[in-house]
């Protein structure tokens, strides 16, 4: 096979074979950019390297081919004595990846062509400066040697000759530093730096190749669910270079503002300089704006160049470019990544200038990117004391006095103080804690560390990992980089979405956007920014274009109100339990107490009216649209006192000599109802088909609520949902009973009512029994929180918090099944459900209503299967608007 391409054979569709770099490297010279000559290797010589652990037969001989023609191009040989080619090794694979090997510059130096490559620059110091890069870089990432060695010698060289930038060493300070690099070379390999230009490419080659497998580049594949069978391509590339004086540098571009979107020139550049040191920080670099002062003629051809590649890629670009003694030339392109305002912006300004349709617009934003624009954020007009940054972990933007421990956290937010929870990293212990505060600030610990898994899963806000804030939960204080110390106590603003670290109160200010959503805000009016128009229009497309419908979950008329202004289009889970609590406790508490049957009526009777108007108010705020409500579903002791505090109550009241019968009853009961397993307890239909006249006064109660809309002259849609259906026999006693109630109150009442009775699907048993469920039920919703914990046997509340951060280190899977659905398993069952369901009921209803509903991800495959529609938070309603949208693009 073919495993080497020249840059003038490959083009950006082939990064499968060449990578990211190498595919837009051969773009980018195709269409006549000036791009220095070289070649790539293939990913498929990568993979038979690693199958094998030998170079495939052939590759050296396509390697040597194609070298001779870039010698012939270039019109020197690699490493040749008088006037040496110098190429550099240059990973890249089809995603990149931390941990890859990192570019290996000048090889083809050694002792010999360091004085040709003098001779024939006429810059001395440049050759030597090119020579100890070589060792170095070539030390650190092809021999493994700790490169804290060689910035050591730099730094002592610089203290020895008392100047501090790179910039004062001389030719003679660098062939001293080049023969210190050899001799960390020596000692730390006990070989002697190899001087053979072919065997500097060789190696650095075979190194590129095996750091596919580095461990760093093995967890971040597992993660981020990249395949880890791609390998990686190489690409060899002539040297040009912009260490060469004051008229050379380098720098790196960007087509538009990645952070906002705005167009303009954004970059940096640094004269005299080579590769990495831009990013590096060695030096401080000067905004790219400044090029056009220093040197017109290669500014403008830059731009030039820039203009052409966004037009051509038809997208923000990010650009590595070097200028050679007033040469320019093109060292990388890529499709650039971008923040979530920019890229609704850019989208909006590519299809206004004509470069895309609106429909690609639509896909190149996500939900995730929206959600993130729907968060609270600090008010970027307010004055900011950062403090220091971590990794933006779980979003939104938190205030509040610094805690040091879970205990604090919790007593001062019962006296009504808002907390941050500042930890090293947190553990089950912190998880009370965590509940209590605002946000989490942590100093260790990445995106998949505790502290990150369990905030996200509460949805807290949460900064992880700033390492730069030493965090004393002994002394109870955290040390900012500056030193300034902040002691318990003290306030604190955590932007979650950022990462960022603030002393003192930064003020809150609502998203524009959910304002926009919330319809408080006219994308016409001059109050709305393009970003708030770029969205409406992009919203406004998906809209058409979905299949799905989207609805909400929400158990109150305000939360329906405000779901139906987010565009949701019914409710698709409203539970009935929160109609239970609070001052209806006390109800709940004779009805599961009641010894008589008259009792146990007396106390359902009470309940009755209430549930009636609570149902009222939802059926008048989703007023025409379905609105599925699902009978009681949790188990009954959730309603009764704690059994510990109600213990300690009867036994210091026995102590006193003193009995209180009701007390005891009510312990008495709490025991009875004790479970081992809750969630595998007596709940849901279980409840229902147990608890006699339960599940039939929710159903007279929702018809009677119906009944009064009708007769106020709304129109109601409910829809009765039967929670925890393992078999169709259970569905079928309480759909009877259901029935029966529902035809009473329509005569009692004289209206007709139509009201469908379905059921969740969240036992892996309805799933396979789907057929025979389908045929009493009218409708299906998925309830995939259930689902999730049922078919991996998971209790949420538990693993979450105990032992998924080890999961997801691990790699055993990229993302909590909770967040995102499993579509290998979960997902076999919603799909095995979905068809034998409609089979035997063609047209069957199906929705989704857990958490899932409202993930960018999970929604493509709720599409894709064939659900009727989704319903999640009212919050995350324009996420799953809009995901439903691209899905169906
Ligand atoms: P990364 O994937 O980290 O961006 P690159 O392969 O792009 O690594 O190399 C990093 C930098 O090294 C480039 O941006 C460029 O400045 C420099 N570089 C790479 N190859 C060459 C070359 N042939 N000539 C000059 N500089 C180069
Ligand atoms: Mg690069
Ligand atoms: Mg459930």
């Amino acid at each position: 096979p073919k495993y080497v391409y020249d840059f003038t054979e490959g083009n950006k569709d082939l990064k499968d074979l060449l990578g990211g770099k190498g595919a837009n490297l051969a773009e980018m010279t195709n269409l006549g950019l000036p791009v220095p000559p070289g070649f790539t290797i293939t990913t498929e010589a990568c993979r038979h390297y690693l199958e094998h652990g030998t170079m495939p037969p052939g590759l050296d001989a396509q390697i040597e081919e194609k070298l001779a023609a870039l010698e012939a191009t270039m019109g020197k040989r690699l490493g040749q004595p008088d006037n040496p080619l110098l190429v550099s090794v240059r990973s890249g694979a089809k995603f990149s990846m931390p941990g890859m090997m990192e570019t290996v510059l000048n090889i083809g130096l050694n002792d010999e062509s360091v004085k040709g490559l003098a001779a024939q620059s006429g810059n001395e110091r440049f050759a030597w400066d090119s020579y100890r890069r070589l060792i170095q870089m070539f030390g650190k990432t092809v021999l493994g040697i700790d490169g804290d060695l060689f910035e050591d010698a730099i730094d002592d060289l610089k203290a020895r000759k008392g100047v501090t930038s790179d910039l004062d060493l001389d030719a003679a300070d660098l062939a001293g530093l080049v023969d210190t690099f050899k001799t960390i070379v020596r000692e730390a390999t006990d070989a002697e730096f190899p001087t053979d230009p072919r065997e500097q490419m060789r190696l650095a080659i075979e190194a590129v190749f095996k750091s596919w497998n580095a461990p760093r580049a093995v967890l971040y594949r597992r993660q981020e669910r990249i395949p880890s069978d791609l390998g990686t391509a190489v690409n060899i590339c002539s040297m040009v270079f912009g260490n060469l004086g004051m008229d050379s540098g380098t720098g790196v571009a960007f087509t538009r503002d990645p952070a906002t979107g705005q167009q303009g020139v954004y970059g940096d550049y640094l004269q005299n300089a080579q590769g990495e040191d831009v990013v590096a920080g060695i030096r401080n670099t000067i905004p790219l704006t400044e090029l056009e002062r220093i040197d017109p003629k290669s500014y403008a051809e830059l731009l030039e160049i820039m203009e052409k590649l966004e037009r051509h890629y038809r997208d923000l670009c990010d650009i590595e470019f070097t200028i050679e003694r007033g040469k320019l030339w093109m060292l990388q392109t890529r499709v650039g990544k971008r923040t979530a305002a920019a890229a609704f912006r850019i989208a909006n300004q590519l299809v206004d200038q004509g470069l895309i349709t609106l429909e690609e617009a639509v896909n190149r934003v996500s939900g995730e990117q929206l959600a993130q624009l729907m968060f609270p954020r600090f008010d970027e007009k307010a004055e900011r004391d950062l403090l220091g940054r971590g990794m933006n972990a779980s979003p939104g933007a938190a205030v509040g006095r610094a805690v040091f421990d879970s205990a604090t956290a919790v007593a001062w937010s019962r006296n009504g103080e808002k907390v941050i929870l500042c930890r090293r990293e947190t553990n089950p212990d912190d998880l009370e804690g965590m509940l209590a505060a605002q946000g989490i600030l942590t100093s260790r610990g990445g995106k998949t560390s505790h502290a990150a898994v369990v905030a996200r899963g509460m949805g807290k806000t949460c900064v992880c990992g700033a390492e730069e804030l030493d965090i004393d939960t002994k002394n109870r204080q955290l040390t900012a980089p500056d030193g300034r110390v902040i002691k318990e106590g003290d306030v604190i603003s955590i932007d979650g979405t950022t990462g960022e670290v603030f002393l003192g109160e930064v003020p809150v200010v609502a998203s524009p956007i959910v304002r926009y959503f919330e319809g408080e805000l006219d994308p016409s009016s001059a109050e709305a920014d393009d970003l708030v128009r770029a969205v409406d229009r992009i919203m406004r497309y998906a809209d058409a274009k979905r299949r799905m419908a989207v609805r909400a979950n929400a158990d109150t008329p305000e939360d329906a109100a405000r779901a139906r202004r987010m565009g949701a289009q019914g409710i698709g889970l409203c539970r009935t339990e929160h109609m239970f609590l609070g001052d209806r406790r006390a109800l709940v508490e004779r009805l599961i107490l009641a010894d008589t049957d008259q009792e146990r009526d007396e106390a359902l009777a009470a309940l009755l009216p209430l549930q009636r108007e609570d149902f009222t108010g939802i059926f008048e705020a989703m007023d025409d649209l379905p609105v599925t409500v699902r009978l009681l579903d949790p188990p009954l002791h959730e309603f009764l006192p704690d059994i510990t505090e109600l213990s300690v109550r009867v036994a210091v009241a026995e102590a006193r000599g003193e009995k209180n019968e009701g007390d005891l009853r009510l312990l008495q009961a709490v025991h009875r109802l004790h479970e081992q397993n809750p969630m595998l307890g007596l709940r849901g239909v279980r409840l229902g088909l147990v608890v006699p006249g339960l599940f039939t006064m929710q159903v007279r109660a929702i018809a009677e609520a119906a009944a009064a809309r009708i007769k106020q002259g709304g129109r109601p849609r409910p829809e009765i949902m039967i929670p925890l259906v393992g078999t169709v026999q259970e569905l079928e006693i309480i759909r009877e009973e259901s029935v029966q109630v529902i035809r009473e109150v329509a005569a009692e009442h004289g209206v007709e009512l139509d009201i469908p009775i379905g059921t969740m699907i969240e036992l892996p048993r309805a799933a396979l029994t789907a057929g025979q469920i389908a045929e009493s039920a009218e409708f299906f919703s998925f309830g995939t929180n259930d689902l999730t914990q049922t078919t991996w046997g998971f209790s949420r509340d538990d693993v979450e918090a105990s032992f998924f951060s080890t999961y997801l280190e691990k790699g055993v899977f990229g993302v909590s099944p909770f967040e995102s659905l499993d579509v290998d398993g979960v997902g076999r069952l919603v799909r095995i459900a979905a068809e034998e369901g409609r089979a035997t009921r063609p047209g069957l209803k199906l929705g989704v209503c857990g958490e899932h509903g409202g993930d960018p991800a999970s929604v493509h495959f709720f599409h894709e299967v064939g659900l009727d529609y989704v319903s999640c938070s009212p919050f995350r309603v324009p996420v799953a608007r809009l995901e439903a949208g691209r899905a169906a693009l």
